[in-house]
């Protein structure tokens, strides 16, 4: 592809040739420059965590929170985790920075058990990447955090896209059953963006589908939208998986969900990700009926 554009570019001219090499240059120096960005930043301590918070729709209770990582670096600003996890799992930084964010979410949860803020039924889950779901450690790192932070493997989880358990089935099975059967929960997330039937992913014990935020933005107005919706909804319940919507944001998205006996619901509606300094705040506020309420008016 670099070749063929280099040609195009040489049949037109020589300023063309000399533009295309610079502009890939560029490109190629400031990805070089984000990897070696990023490896200073876990040093320097330029990561933190948010903490978005799961709702049970039909309770209108917290039922845990989804920890999403943030970078803030003094020359770049704010980086999105969608520009800096891919070089991350490129260069194989991803597994100490996951293990950071493993760590600091059970931390954080602990701290909140401690405080009464949450309960023990509350869950924070973290999203793993494939470098580190493929780590021979990963388990055993999980179980030593849990046992520092004095969580039960059930106030844990981990959330897998389709297409990191379809990178290598076979051992993503053994895994699987690992974690499983030492009590941590497991959830497929951005479901329905994949190549995956949920048939396919039956053979995974897996306990929650999270359907895509994009399946639920357009709800209202996109009928085909709502219709996929529904149809996974009730095929994940047929299947034993309980459904977390991702991306709610409207009251009547949160109908919807709710005719569709969705179990829960997350996005900007309900909250959203907070830092560590508001969650209290949040755990002492939080009452759905009077979110509906203020939506209402
Ligand atoms: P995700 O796991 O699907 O996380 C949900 C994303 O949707 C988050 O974006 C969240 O801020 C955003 N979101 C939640 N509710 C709403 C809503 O109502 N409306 C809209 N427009 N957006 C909403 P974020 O934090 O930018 O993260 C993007 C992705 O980066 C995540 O998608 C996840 O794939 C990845 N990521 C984030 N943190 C980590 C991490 O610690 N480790 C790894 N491996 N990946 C991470
Ligand atoms: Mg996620
Ligand atoms: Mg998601
Ligand atoms: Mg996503």
């Amino acid at each position: 592809n670099a070749d063929l554009a280099l040609y195009r570019a040489k049949d037109q001219g020589r300023d063309n040739y000399q533009f295309f090499t610079s502009e890939m240059n560029t490109q190629l120096i400031n990805h070089l420059q984000l990897i070696q960005d990023l490896r200073k930043a876990l040093e320097a301590r330029e990561f933190h965590l948010v903490y978005q918070p799961q709702i049970d729709i039909k309770q209108g209770q917290l039922i845990g929170f989804e920890a999403l990582i943030r970078w803030q670096n003094s020359e770049r600003g704010f980086v999105s985790p969608m520009d800096f996890i891919p070089a991350a799992e490129e260069t194989g930084l991803i597994i100490p920075l996951g293990r950071w964010v493993i760590s600091e979410a059970c931390r954080q949860l602990r701290h909140m058990c401690d405080n009464g803020l949450v309960g023990d039924n509350v869950v924070m889950t973290v999203n793993l990447s494939v470098l580190q779901f493929q780590d021979d450690e990963l388990i055993s790192f999980i179980q030593s955090n849990l046992k520092e932070y004095q969580l039960k493997p059930g106030q844990f989880e981990i959330e897998l896209t389709e297409t990191v358990l379809m990178e290598n089935l076979d051992d993503a099975l053994i895994k699987l059953e690992a974690l499983k059967a030492l009590g941590i929960l497991i959830s497929i997330d951005d479901f329905g963006t994949g190549y995956s039937s949920l048939g396919y992913l039956k053979r995974l014990p897996v306990n929650i589908v999270k359907v895509d935020r994009s399946f639920v933005m357009d709800i209202p107005q996109d009928k085909d939208d709502m219709a996929i919706t529904a149809a996974v909804i009730a095929m994940a319940h047929k299947l034993n998986y309980q459904v977390v919507a991702e991306g709610v944001e409207t009251e009547e998205q949160l109908q919807f969900l709710e005719s569709c006996q969705c179990d829960y619901g997350q996005g900007y509606y309900f909250s959203r990700p907070l830092p560590a300094s508001d969650l209290e705040e949040f755990c002492n506020d939080f009452n759905l009926e009077s979110i509906r309420n203020a939506s209402a008016s």
